[in-house]
Formats: structure tokens, C-alpha cells, sequence
């Protein structure tokens, strides 16, 4: 039998159907596989569904209550003339009776620790790359402020059970063949806390603690990407009764850029080179992804580049040290500039005869077509440069 059910799913034992079918969603939507590949997500994952299964069945959950293995085929309680697990009996409680070993309960604490919480964060490239601080919303349980994560309304304070009188359980003996057969239970009345709040917060309702949004500012290293989430501890959701908050993660998201695309720690731009100047060679002035960062040292907000005379369209060269900042600290990858020769579409009479003119001078009015090597790199290059 694993760890606590209610506590797996961060819902009270006396929560409804309906608030751990939310508890549930929200949970199995947190830490699905498919969605978060942190280690221990999977772990997680299936012990969430575990307590759903347990405390989304009435039956399941009320033999779970009693202490019992809900998840047991059951046959136990129903192997034993006549008590079947559906009428409140099962094998833990008779090992108990026979030989005396109750388990210590005693009263449930109301405070309890609060659940984690995931918000996402939407990043400019220039942000992912090189780092910035980000004031986000965040609407999460906070400490109630009015009873200070006590539930009691001002001036009162949680009263002792009468029904179990602070004990957090009742004890029912029943005779049986097999001897008297003690069955302890949550108090019905104070649901185990042994201590009942007669007079709620009017602010809270008693829970201690209430939603409220506010502003955090979130540290983002330089270099993250999709998918990555940064915990901040302690920033998630206050418990129940006030209990230490749960810790929040941000998960980042990061906008298409419409010159750039990131491939790791490379940063990838195209640029298109008139016909004229790739045969002719030339030098380009380009801005970098620098230029939108409003901390960036002036001379790194452009870059000057050699077009060598002869280039060819695909052709790609690497600048060292100016793509994105690995997260490792193994410092900056690559930027590379692939260039796209164009061949004009527009040329008017004039420099149509310029260029017949040429043709003739290369002896190039008739030509042998000549199947090149198909270069797979090349073609994909281009492709992913320009899809964006
Ligand atoms: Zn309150
Ligand atoms: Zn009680």
C-alpha cells in the first residue's frame, strides 16, 4: 500500500467527488509523461493515478479510510464469513484486533504542505539567449490574511472535538465469532482533526488560505529553450490550514524569430545575395540577434561579413562563439549564415543584352547540363534555414 492518498492528490479527507476529480486533471495534466520529462515525473504520474483510482471509488475510498488495502483484490474481507470489504471490514483491522497492534493515528494536522504549480512563460529568442528577468503574474493559494492560516473566524480558535475529544479517531468495538473486533475511524465529526472550527473565517471559509495574484519576478538563464522549467522554491500554492507553500515551476516558451532559428546552441540566418555580387565578391554589414538586446555592447550589434568572389548559392559559413549560450556553461555555439544566391526575375532589355553580352564571352550560349552530386546537407540546409 503506498503513501497517503490525499496527500498525493493534496485534497482534503473530506474533499468532495468533484474536488479530486479537479485535483486529479489538474495533477495528470502536470506530471503526464508526454508533457513532462523531469526523472521522477513518471514515478509521480502513476502514483497520482493510483489515489485517483482508490478515492474516485466510494467503495475503494471508504475501505482506504479505514485503513484498509483498497487496492487488494478484496477477497480478504469477503473470505471471512460474511464481513466483505464493502461492509466496513477488512484484513488489516482483524490483524490488528487479534493481536493488538493498532497503528498510532491520533489527530491529522490541518496544515499541510501545498501542491506545486506550473505556470508558462513566453520568451523573445533574444531573451532565451542571453538571459533576462521576467515579472509574471501568478495566481496561487496564499496564507489567508485575515486568520493567518488558523480557518478560525477573529478572536476565536479551533475547539476540541466533542465526539472524539481531540483524538482524530473513534474506536467501534463489534463481538464476533472470532472475538471482539475493534474498527478505528476518522472522527465522522471533525474528519480525523480532532478539533472542529466552530466559527470559520469569513474570508477563507476555514480552508487558511486564500487565491490571490501577484508579481514575482522570475530569473531566466541565459541559454534556455522549449520545454525547460525553472523551480522557484516555495512559490507555489500555500497549503491547506496555511501549510508551507509547494514549489512553482515555469516552463519556458519560446517565440519563432523571423531571421533566426536555433538549432541547439547554433543560431542559423539566410541571407539572399544578388547574382552580381556573389560572381563579384563583396562585404555585408548584418545584424545580429545582439541588436534587439537592450544590454548588448554596441559592437556586437552588427557584423561584417565576407562574400567571397564565386560564391555559390547554400553556401554556409560559422562564426564562432556568436550563437546561444549553452546552459552548462560551455559557452556560446556558433552563428551560421548560409547564403541564397538570386537570380533576377526583372531584368529589362538593357541588361538582358549585358548579360547575352557575357554569355557570349564565356562561351556559354550552349551548355552540356551537368548532373551534380546530390548533396543532401545542402538542400536540407537551405529548407530548415528558410522554414520559420
Ligand atoms: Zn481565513
Ligand atoms: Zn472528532
Amino acid at each position: 500500500m503506498s503513501s497517503d492518498y490525499y496527500q498525493t492528490l493534496g485534497v482534503a479527507r473530506d474533499a468532495s467527488a468533484e474536488a479530486i476529480k479537479k485535483a486529479y486533471r489538474r495533477l495528470a495534466m502536470q506530471y503526464h509523461p508526454d508533457v513532462n520529462t523531469e526523472p521522477g515525473a513518471d514515478e509521480k504520474f502513476k502514483s497520482i493515478q493510483e489515489a485517483y483510482d482508490v478515492l474516485s471509488d466510494d467503495r475503494k475510498r471508504s475501505i482506504y479510510d479505514r485503513g484498509g488495502d483498497p487496492r487488494g483484490n478484496g477477497g480478504m474481507g469477503g473470505g471471512f464469513g460474511g464481513f466483505d470489504a464493502s461492509g466496513g471490514f477488512d484484513f488489516t483491522n482483524l490483524v490488528d484486533a487479534m493481536f493488538g497492534q493498532q497503528a498510532p493515528r491520533g489527530p491529522r494536522s490541518r496544515t499541510r504542505r501545498g501542491q506545486d504549480a506550473l505556470i508558462r512563460v513566453r520568451l523573445e529568442l533574444w531573451e532565451a539567449a542571453f538571459g533576462t528577468v521576467k515579472p509574471l503574474n501568478v495566481e496561487t493559494a496564499v496564507v489567508c490574511p485575515k486568520c493567518q492560516g488558523t480557518g478560525a473566524a477573529d478572536g476565536t480558535q479551533p475547539e476540541q472535538c466533542k465526539t472524539c475529544k481531540g483524538a482524530g479517531d473513534v474506536t467501534r468495538v463489534q463481538r464476533s465469532f472470532l472475538g471482539d473486533i475493534r474498527t478505528v475511524q476518522p472522527c465522522p465529526t471533525c474528519h480525523g482533526y480532532g478539533s472542529v472550527i466552530a466559527h470559520p473565517c469569513g474570508e477563507c471559509d476555514g480552508e487558511g488560505r486564500v487565491r490571490s495574484t501577484h508579481e514575482i519576478k522570475v530569473k531566466v538563464p541565459a541559454g534556455v529553450d522549449n520545454g525547460i522549467r525553472i523551480r522557484l522554491d516555495s512559490h507555489g500554492e500555500v497549503g491547506p490550514g496555511g501549510g508551507p507553500a509547494g514549489d512553482l515551476y515555469v516552463e519556458v516558451q519560446v517565440a519563432e524569430h523571423p531571421r533566426f532559428r536555433r538549432n541547439g546552441t547554433a543560431l542559423e540566418m539566410v541571407v539572399k545575395v544578388p547574382m552580381t555580387a556573389a560572381a563579384l565578391g563583396t562585404e555585408v554589414r548584418l545584424d545580429t540577434l545582439e541588436a534587439e538586446w537592450p544590454d548588448s555592447a554596441e559592437e556586437d550589434r552588427a557584423l561584417e561579413v565576407d562574400v567571397p568572389a564565386g560564391t555559390q548559392s547554400g553556401h554556409r559559413i560559422a562564426v564562432p562563439g556568436r550563437g546561444i549560450a549553452s546552459l552548462d556553461g560551455r559557452g556560446r555555439g556558433e552563428l551560421g549564415i548560409t547564403f541564397l544566391v538570386q537570380t533576377p526575375t526583372d531584368l529589362t532589355d538593357e541588361q538582358k543584352d549585358l548579360l547575352r553580352q557575357l554569355a557570349v564571352a564565356r562561351d556559354e550560349e550552349q551548355f552540356e547540363p551537368v548532373p551534380d552530386r546530390h548533396e543532401k546537407n545542402f538542400f536540407e540546409r537551405v529548407r530548415d534555414a528558410f522554414k520559420s
